[in-house]
């Protein structure tokens, strides 16, 4: 478990977790907004009732950790 957020030059880093981020398929702010990957592969956010309505997978409920 690391408390720290790790800046190594990678990739922004995005919360995951809670608060409020931007629902790429209504255009606005959620608090219901998770990544998801679309249909071309791009990991985007959406909120649960866009979800819904598309469809949507989750990328992961877990932190981006190197497993196994
Ligand atoms: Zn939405």
């Amino acid at each position: 478990m690391r408390a720290v957020q790790e800046t190594t030059g990678g990739p922004p880093a995005i919360p995951q977790t809670t608060g409020i981020a931007w629902c790429a398929w209504h255009e606005s702010y959620s608090n219901t907004a998770r990544l998801v990957r679309d249909s071309s592969g791009a990991r985007l956010f959406a909120c649960y009732s866009c979800r819904q309505a598309y469809d949507l997978p989750l990328v992961a409920d877990q932190p981006c950790t190197p497993a196994s």
